[in-house]
């Protein structure tokens, strides 16, 4: 058979569309095959509650997107995508109607966090200074020579502490303590686990440097933005081209896999050697996540002023409850009061909701593959910090753990990340390998957020994917 395309690329979600580009900026010719309607995986918007309403479907907020080396190097915004910055990156309410804020300024942080104020600037503000540096070094392969190594060693002693640990043995009270906790969740490990504080200091740096920002007109916007450059390099999306068999892929000199290890393991496991598949088999799913979209009549009404000017929350109480909630979701129990994550977009971008009306963008923690509904208990903890709040939905679209993968076939079981982030698997992601994208199979490589580094709309797996399979099929071209 005829070689038909220099590269194929499988999926089409923030790194498919990353690798794609790497790929066709070097001269090849590519397309990209998409089981979905609609490109963008992980980054796209649809009216899921009523007309005029437009929710994003899976992403909402984007320090790790701007943060991006490689998407720095795109010209986005002339394909339409801006940025809008909230006024407050992030809000941690508390039970005494206060709210921890992280602020864009490290100094106004921790002016606000009273009590650990010198203790937040002492630990944050040297880390803050390197963030291009340290940005520059996380979200490549753990296993590579650092053009850091002192700014990375200063990041990776604490990092590597469990949250809990060092959010108690730095700070003396409780807002501190928490809104450290709610940002080291997003690791969706236990909170005494190894690594959490990593997720923590790289969101909490990233809120500070390049802050949390949302896309205008939503995630979709970041998608639209990718797909239109990859097109006018020369590029196809091909949607609804599902693919089952990597024996069903127009003939290329390299393939490029933007699933899961567990999407892979389906599509090839059996032309696999047996130690690769077995590594792959072993690779650990993490937690999963419920979410609801709503359409509501009014703002939210919190009780504490600071969230009302906020993008993001974290609801979850004190460090200890965040905590117990983690550890439960870790160990498969439902939790009572879970750590819910909140996105009020329509209070910053106006194309989201008709006038003066506003969407919710808000998931939990669950059980892996959980079949639960979540609704009281997550409509629970948002009442808690804003009473009558239930009084303003007037939509709700909910998606269950088991049921994400359905939209998307790299969702499965509600893992949204590409499988846990432990300190195992984010060395070995999902092989230990300065190359871990190189899989055995000749011209096939993993692309995904199953490879480094890992979770987020920022396109770096596929960005770094490109450049092994051009280095192997395509050696005179540059990237
Ligand atoms: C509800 C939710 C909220 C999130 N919130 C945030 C957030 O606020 N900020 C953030 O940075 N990240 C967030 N994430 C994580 C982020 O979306 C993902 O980490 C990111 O999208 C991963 O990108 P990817 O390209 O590896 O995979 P994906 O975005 O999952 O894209 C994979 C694509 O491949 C396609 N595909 C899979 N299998 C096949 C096949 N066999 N044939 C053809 N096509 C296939 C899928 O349909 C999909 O379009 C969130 C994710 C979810 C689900």
């Amino acid at each position: 058979m005829p070689i038909e395309y220099d590269a194929v690329v499988v999926g089409s979600g923030p790194n498919g569309l990353a690798a794609a580009i790497t790929l066709a900026r070097a001269g090849c010719s590519v397309l990209v095959c998409e089981a979905n309607a609609t490109p963008g995986g992980g980054a796209r918007s649809a009216e899921l509650t009523l007309p005029g309403f437009l929710h994003d479907v899976c992403s909402a907020v984007h320090p790790l997107a701007v943060a991006s080396p490689f998407f720095k190097t795109l010209p986005l915004e002339r394909f339409g995508l801006t940025w809008i910055q909230p006024e407050v990156p992030l809000a941690h309410p508390l039970d005494d109607g206060s709210a921890a804020c992280l602020h864009r300024d490290v100094d106004f942080t921790a002016e606000q966090l009273i009590g650990d104020s010198g203790a937040y600037r002492r630990v944050m503000k040297p880390l803050a200074r390197n963030w291009e540096k340290l940005a520059n070094e996380f979200l490549q392969p753990p296993l590579h020579l650092p053009r850091h190594p002192v700014a990375l060693a200063r990041f990776a002693i604490p990092a590597v502490c469990p949250a809990t640990f060092l959010a108690k043995f730095l700070f003396k009270h409780e807002p501190a303590r928490a809104l450290f906790a709610g940002i080291a969740a997003h690791s969706f490990l236990p909170l005494e686990a190894l690594v959490s504080s990593a997720f923590a200091f790289v969101l909490g740096l990233a809120g500070h440097s390049v802050g949390w920002p949302i896309p205008r007109g939503g995630s979709q916007r970041i998608t639209n933005a990718l797909a239109n450059y990859l097109r006018e390099l020369g590029g196809t999306i091909e949607t609804n081209h599902r693919i089952d068999n990597l024996n069903d892929l127009p003939k290329s000199r390299a393939i490029l896999l933007d699933v899961t290890v567990w999407e892979f393991l389906r599509m090839a496991g059996e032309q696999m050697p047996t130690r690769y598949r077995r590594r792959l088999e072993s690779f650990r799913h993490a937690p999963g996540i419920f979410k609801i979209d709503y359409a509501l009549s009014d703002p939210i009404p919190w009780k504490a002023e600071a969230c009302r000017h906020a993008g993001t929350l974290h609801l979850g109480g004190s460090i200890d409850e965040i905590a117990t909630t983690e550890r439960d979701v870790a160990r498969g129990k439902i939790p009572e009061r879970p750590f819910v994550l909140v996105a009020q977009q329509s209070l910053f971008d106006e194309t989201r909701a008709p006038g003066g009306q506003h969407t919710l963008w808000v998931y939990c923690h669950v059980p892996f593959n959980c079949a639960g509904d979540m609704t009281d208990r997550i409509e629970s903890q948002v009442e808690r910090f804003a009473p009558g709040f239930r009084d303003c939905i007037l939509s709700r679209h909910k998606t269950r753990a088991a049921d994400l993968e359905k939209s998307n076939p790299n969702l499965t079981g509600g893992d949204i990340n590409g499988g846990a982030a432990n300190l195992m698997q984010l060395i070995a992601r999902p092989i230990l390998s300065p190359t871990p994208y190189r899989t055995p199979m000749k011209g096939i490589y993993l692309c995904s957020s199953s490879t480094p580094p890992g979770g987020g709309v920022h396109g770096m797996c596929g960005y770094h994917a490109a450049r092994v399979a051009l280095h192997d099929c395509f050696s005179t071209r540059k990237p």
